[in-house]
């Protein structure tokens, strides 16, 4: 395969505009049992498109399938056959100028004995990054609800940032993924969810972020679906911002098309907001990347 950016999203001249590298860190393969297209497809989609280093990040195997078994998630028994995947993509990556990583996406919250198990599967595995995801739409999140009785929106809302923020201290995560997805998938009316509402708890999970070095995800997907907005919104961009939290980014791709979705409209907005540079993780360890000095040219609302 060869090195090309002719791709219709990130020509050479946009990738030096905007980034000194282009990455995305948050992608799926067909384990998940709800994204389609190789690892391999995803790369040369990828390389085509101009990005010089991708993450595969599928769901974690969990036990109780209360957490939605293999209708979103690959069995503990395939993730030798996940990471023999993507070591075919990273090999094809090396040849073609992209570098490809083994992430996983974790889960967040709430069955503690089932994150005791994960957090072990995690430490066992040698994944360069994990995300960590509160994916309020899965029925062990909505018996905890019930269980607790919290019903209101306001009250869901709260807790979910209050989630986030112990998760972020944990230690266990890189980077917390999609942050304000609980206002899609029907947990809540998406009319409660307006940030400034929300403020306290908002910035409580971003100083959580801050402090324990742990990143926040921008994740693209949203711009294509739910409320077809960024997660998170940009007010809370501004927050992160001025709190000091470093930033990943992913398209959460579950096509090979999706790869790099929307990031050229994304990466001057993070530009205009304040923002130098972008973080991935290799072995585990934090990388940043800086933003091009050309990107200030580029006005985010001409994109948006
Ligand atoms: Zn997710
Ligand atoms: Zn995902």
């Amino acid at each position: 395969m060869e090195r090309s950016f002719l791709g219709t999203h990130f020509p050479k001249h946009i990738r030096d505009r905007y980034c000194e590298m282009i990455v995305d860190c948050h992608m799926h393969t067909p384990l998940c049992g709800h994204a389609t297209g190789s690892p391999l497809d995803y790369l040369k989609v990828g390389n085509q498109k101009g990005i010089h280093l991708m993450t595969f990040t599928c769901h974690v195997p969990m036990r109780q399938p209360s957490f939605g078994g293999q209708r979103i998630r690959m069995d503990r028994n395939q993730l030798e056959d996940y990471f023999q995947l993507v070591e075919e993509a990273r090999k094809q990556g090396k040849a073609c100028g992209t570098e490809v990583l083994c992430g996983i996406e974790a889960e967040v919250f709430p069955v503690a004995e089932e994150l005791e198990e994960m957090k072990a599967l995690l430490q066992a595995h040698p994944f360069d990054f994990v995300l960590g995801s509160l994916h309020h739409q899965l029925k062990a999140y909505h018996d905890w609800l019930e269980d607790r009785k919290v019903v209101s929106d306001e009250d869901i809302i709260r807790d979910y940032f209050k989630h986030l923020a112990n998760a972020a201290q944990s230690g266990l995560y890189h980077s917390m993924s999609h942050p304000d997805v609980i206002r899609i998938y029907g947990t809540i009316d998406p009319e409660s969810f307006i940030p400034q509402r929300f403020e306290t708890e908002i910035r409580g999970f971003l100083k959580a972020c801050a402090t324990s070095g742990t990143c926040m995800e921008v994740n693209t997907s949203g711009l294509s679906k739910g409320v077809y907005e960024l997660h998170p919104d940009p007010l809370i961009l501004d927050w992160a911002f001025e709190e000091g939290v470093d930033l990943t980014i992913g398209s959460d791709a579950h096509a090979p098309e999706n790869v790099g979705r929307h990031f050229e409209r994304v990466l001057p907005l993070l530009y205009s907001k304040g923002f130098r540079s972008l973080h991935y993780f290799k072995g585990g360890k934090k990388h940043s990347t800086a933003m091009s000095a050309s990107i200030e040219s580029a006005s985010a609302l001409e994109c948006l």
